[in-house]
């Protein structure tokens, strides 16, 4: 007899996600989504991705059980097996390098900022390994992230959830609307805009907010860090700052004040390719209409300037007056709690064996929030066991050669393993190279808490498995099964037990299956708690000038740099390559590499589109509609030309994550349209946090017949 259909509180995280969902279950099945309109987040709304979880989670395509390879890496060949045999497998043969090359030749990756982020860490810290990585940690969110840390002690979000909306809101390489990790923030920022702010986006395209902006200021791509310095100039140089603010909570303002000096709008005209008047009338209109806030993305953090250009930007609020006040940038109740990442388990040794924290202290050492590898140096250790042989490669939900960036190093890098592992909900052209593929589960197949926004974790909220697909298993159930197996020490605890830990340290009071059934919990906002407990910075104070950077080496004050691969840095390639690229904007309809599996998305927006101004594609002979050659010093890959003239002619923007699960296997496409088969990983890098170049290369196009 069937049973009833129930209905589940949940949240989507087919981004990394916080809409408020409510599932529709019969008999271990999903049957319905819909928004759940209590939430404080999302208050009922999903985007195109969540609405179509269903089609996602009952996909025919899904890996359903454990698959061992069949024949030579990457042939396409697979043979089921049980999940005793895979795990037993895969604990032999990490067991087995460990011993013989040490645990830091088995490294762990991860792609965005999902569920099991912090878990594929703490499975790696547990096995003894320092490595793991995740594209985002030297080029995502994290500069972000550990910049402030530094500079404020904590790090700031957007106040959408205190009932005074922004006066001002300031969009700098970031297109929330339409896009963005956190994709709820899309609906916080739609409300926002109800309320009519004044806008100013930064962005080389015409987005729709851009088209809607008070000020759009069309930025060079890569030259953001001399646009934020040149507002600088003009806040201070006019006198535009919070003077009592700046006066009682900032460290080291007459030294910004003296470096800025030399930044002038007319210095920065050349390099932003904005004219100096609008520079001038957007650091006024932020500094005059209270209060401002600053929604930045990660636009900013793709080169290798890109620590110094977080910092420059993350002052904007702060001289400002917008740091911790209502309708501004405030600091979070981090009602989550922390999550017991084991770092603990690891040694002083190990710690110092992780592949780049010699060189990029807040990306792998004192200056990093979560430490993490640095992917050129891994893959380097993979081609050529140096600095050591890395031998083996766990992948937990990441199309590595869709998300990395020189996709063709990076395949000759995984070619070279002993041993690799892939979890996945599809399989993909980097699970293809794999040893064992794990079929994982999908959002609604699983117990997690999420503390949102990121890092500020203000609403928590949870996700539970009701629903089972095939033999398909939680990342972490994964990771605890393996622990025991290869009885690690630590880590082996149930998932619901570390969660019930977590909660307990986060101060909410409900254990997680109480906040399952509730769904969400929120913490109360209180502002300007430095009034009373200051920041947590060495002087007590928001460094403008840092005391942490300088301790480490690195410049306390943020300055400019030309990016490598610029038609002013790099002439003589511009001469071949004349147009400058960029990419990473997202499409509405995908997260990343993911989702291109669904028929109704697919329907939606069906191919890779690349922008391009009209009178540029005249000149190369390409049409609108048409497929166009994009190509860089590292390859060339096809997307289909949209004319705009809401782009630079010197500017071409290409869409990023394509490949094809439609196309046959093993290879799906992925060489055809994957805009990381254009970008770089090579030197230099961020001297704080190995960040390499992937926006402002150079580029050319043509007709691609
Ligand atoms: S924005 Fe993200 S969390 Fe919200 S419905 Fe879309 S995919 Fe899900």
């Amino acid at each position: 007899m069937e049973s009833a259909t129930r209905v589940f509180k949940s949240v989507c995280r087919s981004c990394h996600g916080g809409c408020g969902a409510l599932l529709h279950v019969r008999d271990g099945r999903l049957l319905k989504i819909e928004g759940d309109r209590d939430s404080p987040l999302s208050h009922g709304r999903l985007c195109p991705i969540g609405t179509v979880t269903v089609d996602l989670v009952n996909h025919p395509q899904r890996l359903k059980f454990p698959q061992r390879r069949a024949g030579p890496r990457g042939s396409g060949k697979w043979e089921r097996i049980s999940w005793d045999a895979a795990l037993d497998e895969i604990s032999a043969r990490l067991l087995a390098i460990r011993e013989r090359f040490g645990p830091e030749a088995i490294a762990l990756g991860t792609g965005t900022g999902r569920h099991h982020i912090r878990w594929v860490s703490r499975f790696g810290h547990a096995l003894g390994t320092p490595n793991w990585c995740e594209p985002g940690f030297a080029q995502c969110f994290h500069p972000r992230v550990n910049t402030c840390l530094l500079t404020f002690g904590d790090f700031p979000v957007c106040d959408y959830t205190g009932g005074t909306p922004p006066r001002c809101m300031l969009f700098w390489g970031h297109n929330p609307i339409h896009s963005g990790p956190d994709g709820e923030t899309r609906f916080n920022v739609r409300e926002a805009l109800e309320h009519n702010p004044k806008i100013i986006v930064v962005d080389p395209r015409r987005t729709e907010l851009a088209a809607r902006a008070d000020i759009w200021l069309q930025v060079r791509p890569g030259a953001d860090d001399a646009l934020g310095l040149a507002m600088l100039n003009v806040i201070v140089g006019e006198r535009l700052y919070d003077a009592a603010f700046v006066q009682a909570h900032t460290h080291g303002f007459d030294s910004l004040a003296a470096h800025v000096a030399r930044f002038s709008p007319e210095w920065a005209e050349p390099i932003t390719w904005v004219p100096a008047e609008k520079i001038r009338a957007a650091a006024r209109l932020f500094a005059a209409t209270k209060p401002s806030m600053l929604e930045w993305g990660c636009a900013i953090e793709h080169t290798p300037k890109c620590i110094q250009t977080v910092r420059a930007l993350s002052m904007l609020p702060v001289l400002t007056g917008n740091v911790d006040v209502p309708g501004g940038w405030v600091f979070g109740a981090r009602a989550a709690g922390r999550f017991p990442s084991l770092i603990e388990n690891l040694t002083p040794e190990a710690s110092a064996r992780r592949l780049g924290a010699d060189r990029f202290k807040m990306l792998g050492g004192e200056g990093a929030d979560l430490p993490a590898a640095h992917i050129p140096t891994l893959l380097q250790a993979m081609r050529e066991g140096k600095p050591y042989p890395v031998k083996a490669f766990l992948v937990f939900g990441n199309n590595t050669l869709a998300t990395y960036a020189n996709a063709k190093l990076v395949h000759e890098s995984l070619m070279q393993l002993d041993f690799m592992v892939c979890a996945d909900l599809f399989m993909t052209p980097t699970a293809e190279l794999a040893d064992i593929v794990l079929p994982a589960a999908a959002w609604p197949e699983l117990d997690q808490i999420v503390g949102l926004p990121t890092v500020a974790a203000n609403v928590v909220l949870a996700q539970q498995k009701v629903v089972q697909v095939g033999e398909c298993k939680p990342d972490e159930e994964i990771f605890v099964a393996l622990a025991r197996r290869m009885k690690l020490p630590v880590g082996t605890e149930d998932v619901k037990d570390v969660l019930n830990a977590q909660l307990r340290a986060g101060g909410l009071g409900y254990d997680f299956d109480a906040l399952a059934a509730r769904g969400f919990a929120e913490a109360p906002l209180t502002y300007r708690r430095y009034e009373s407990k200051g920041f947590k910075t060495p002087t007590g104070k928001i460094e403008l000038y840092s005391t942490r950077l300088e301790k480490m080496g690195y410049p306390p004050l943020p300055g400019y740099e030309e990016p490598p691969e610029s038609p002013f840095s790099a002439p003589a390639v511009a001469q071949e390559f004349p147009l400058v690229l960029t990419t990473g904007g997202r499409i509405p309809f995908y997260f990343n590499s993911e989702h291109r599996q669904i028929a109704k998305l697919r329907r939606a927006y069906r191919e890779p589109r690349a922008e391009i101004h009209p009178a540029t594609a005249a000149r190369h002979g390409i049409a609108e509609g048409a497929w166009m050659w994009i190509e860089t010093r590292r390859g060339r890959i096809r997307q289909k030309a949209k004319l705009t003239d809401g782009i630079d002619p010197r500017v071409v923007n290409a869409e990023h994550g394509w490949w094809f699960p439609d196309e046959p296997g093993p290879e799906y496409g992925i060489w055809k349209s994957n805009a990381n088969v254009l970008t770089d990983n090579g030197p230099p890098y961020d001297p704080q946090m190995g960040t390499y170049q992937l926006r402002g290369l150079l580029c050319r196009v043509a007709p691609a017949t």
